[in-house]
């Protein structure tokens, strides 16, 4: 066995330090829970950012993976294979959407979407050629490609990453007005998040989705919808966009989609607007290959089988519910909704680092995003006795 302490002292050895991690290594994992090399158990309560919201090797997804692996695993899509068209119908009936297209990240899912709502802008709105303009939302987070990175507001992401893709702008999130006043005859596409993750979990206004959705119909402009963290059953409906009953014209999935064991996105919308797609125009070695596809239909299964949207929404409120009564002077706020939930911290607390690994050393997993909130996103398969295990350890730290 290598201990713990020569894993970390490998990774910063010979790893690009382009993470910080919470000092624990993980060498084990069954639900919620994880275990380092000695032993030590934790309960996960980031869920990878939330591509785990069926928990660590789901059964059913693990029995999938290896059904599949035993029969195959990598076609390119010079041919066709058995698991890409069932995978597209299912999830395109989910979704009620009419066409996928499948990639492997979610970054690559937004790229997708930008070179989509661009040829649409050219081929069906009639923007004049290499003029088309895609509103994006201050603070959002979309990936790390340098398109992507380009237009973040986060120096982090973006310093010294340039130059970038031009004829991208942003407004303030949560600003209906602020979009359509940014709206011009180029405007091709508004991508939102229906609740900013890694920018702390950030809940728009109440109607704000539905205002987005009028202003963009108005103006023929594609509203965009990144479902890449919030959908899935993890805010409590299969998609976060069904909270506000609209549909957006694309949609991006990723994350949970892959069920813990397999990178697998889609980008979803209608046969017209998917329509601009053409032979070699759009592709990827390992996007729609039928292990990822077999490993997402199980994935979508296991959702709604286990109604995890249902149980997301009820553990979700408890959660909540119970980090309130905490009443602890050291939270300023708790939000989210679903099991995407997190904690603001009050100025007097400190950074947020001290508390994650004080969580850690009693026994639970979470990150700080920037340095005063902290983000709860458990497996949706999360029990009530769970939830009070987790917010004991949660007092302990903070009351
Ligand atoms: C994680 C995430 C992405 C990027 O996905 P990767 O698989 O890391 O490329 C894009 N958008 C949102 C909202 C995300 O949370």
């Amino acid at each position: 066995m290598v201990s713990s302490e020569e894993c970390m002292k490998m990774e910063s050895t010979y790893g690009a330090h382009n993470y910080h991690p919470i000092p624990v290594v993980i060498s084990r994992a069954e639900g919620l829970y994880v275990w380092d090399p000695e032993g030590k158990r934790y309960m996960d309560m980031l869920s990878c950012y939330s591509a785990l919201n069926q928990g660590h090797r789901n059964p059913k997804i693990i029995k999938a993976a290896i059904d599949q692996m035993e029969k195959l695993t990598l076609t390119s899509r010079a041919f066709y294979n058995d698991q890409l068209g069932p995978f597209l119908k299912k999830i395109t009936e989910i979704s009620d959407m009419e066409m996928a297209l499948p990639m492997n990240t979610g970054a690559e899912a937004v790229e997708t979407g930008i070179k989509l709502a661009r040829r649409w802008a050219y081929r069906k709105k009639g923007v004049p050629a290499d003029k088309a303009e895609i509103i994006v939302c201050e603070d959002n987070f979309h990936g790390r490609t340098t398109t992507i990175a380009g237009f973040s507001s986060d120096p982090d992401t973006y310093d010294d990453f340039g130059p970038f893709t031009p004829g991208f702008k942003a407004v303030p999130y949560g600003d209906a007005e602020a979009l359509e006043a940014a709206i011009t005859p180029n405007t091709a596409a508004f991508i939102v998040e229906p609740i900013q993750g890694e920018a702390g979990v950030v809940v728009p206004p109440a109607g704000y989705l539905k205002e987005v959705r009028e202003i963009c119909t108005r103006h023929n402009v594609l509203m965009i919808a990144d479902e890449i963290q919030t959908g899935l059953c993890r805010t409590g409906k299969m998609f976060c966009f069904q909270h506000d009953d609209i549909k957006p014209d694309v949609v991006f999935l990723a994350k949970a989609l892959g069920g813990g064991i397999m990178p697998i996105s889609v980008v979803l919308s209608s046969k017209e607007i998917m329509s601009v797609f053409t032979p070699g125009s759009h592709g990827s070695t390992f996007g729609g290959n039928p292990l990822a596809c077999a490993v997402a239909m199980a994935s979508l299964d296991v959702l709604i089988d286990e109604k995890l949207d249902v149980r997301a929404q009820e553990m979700g409120g408890y959660f909540m519910q119970e980090l309130e009564n905490l009443n602890s002077p050291l939270i300023k706020l708790v939000r989210g909704k679903g099991l995407l939930i997190a904690i603001e911290l009050t100025p007097e607390a400190g950074p947020a680092r001290k508390y994650t690994e004080g969580l850690m050393k009693n026994g639970l997993l979470a990150k700080e995003t920037h340095s005063t909130i902290i983000r709860f996103a458990p497996s949706l398969l999360i029990t009530k006795e769970q939830v009070d295990d987790a917010i004991v350890i949660i007092k302990g730290v903070f009351v």
